[in-house]
């Protein structure tokens, strides 16, 4: 089999996205760049997580032509493609549709800098791109514009997306983002929290990544 490491790390960090809440079924969707191969692994479409095996996992080209998996690719193909081929710090994809961050994306809200673990995002907000149809190309376009320099992105009336270098850390960020959405919810609904100045945030946006162990073999 075609980049079994890289198909087994797909599978296991889809697990995490369900056993972290970060979504239900088969909802959401994960990749990873492998960039000896300028390809990417991307999980199986509609398929549930805790039914992914690493042959359900598919090998895509940068022109989008399928090398390997047993089932069709996610859907949202061309949302995680558009990242690998204009960014080469890109080293993983992830969107879910968890809780908090689709529901600041259903009401049109950006997640503001309240809680030093904003800084996931890479920049001081999360912004919201209005609502586009999930597996278009519209919506791959839209959401790499919308990224701009940050890493973070809230799909209106749809989800989130993180960019990162590696599955390890992006599936974090997706958790951590979601926890930053649900103050933003609750600190919103009682008027508003106090948001962190880029001065109070700088230090986290490093300390961050030295925070992370070095990305281990997970199966
Ligand atoms: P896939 O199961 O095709 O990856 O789609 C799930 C999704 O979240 C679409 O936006
Ligand atoms: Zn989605």
């Amino acid at each position: 089999m075609l980049l079994l490491d890289a198909r087994e790390q797909v599978a296991h960090y889809g697990r995490e996205l369900l056993r972290r809440g970060l979504t239900t079924g088969s909802f959401g969707n994960l990749s990873v760049f492998v960039p000896e191969a300028k390809v990417m692994v991307i999980s199986p479409s509609g398929l549930d997580y805790d039914r992914v095996s690493p042959q359900d996992v598919s090998v895509v080209t940068m022109d989008g032509v399928v090398l390997d998996g047993a089932r069709k690719p996610s859907s949202e193909a061309d949302l995680h493609r558009v990242f690998y081929q204009n960014d080469p710090t890109v080293g993983a994809v992830v969107h879910t549709h968890s809780t908090y961050a689709t529901l600041m994306a259903c009401l049109g809200k950006s997640l503001e800098p309240i809680h030093y673990l904003i800084a996931y995002a890479g920049a001081m907000e999360v912004p919201c791109i209005p609502y586009y149809p999930f597996g278009t190309m519209e919506l791959a376009q839209a959401a790499y514009e919308g990224m701009g320099k940050g890493r973070a992105l809230l799909l209106g009336g749809h989800g989130l997306v993180c960019v990162g270098p590696n599955l390890g850390y992006t599936v974090d960020a997706a958790q951590q983002l979601e926890f930053v959405a649900r103050l933003c919810y609750q600190a919103m609904v009682v008027g508003g929290g106090v948001n962190l100045t880029e001065e109070q945030l700088s230090s986290a946006f490093d300390a961050l990544k030295r925070h992370h162990q070095p990305e281990e073999r997970k199966s």
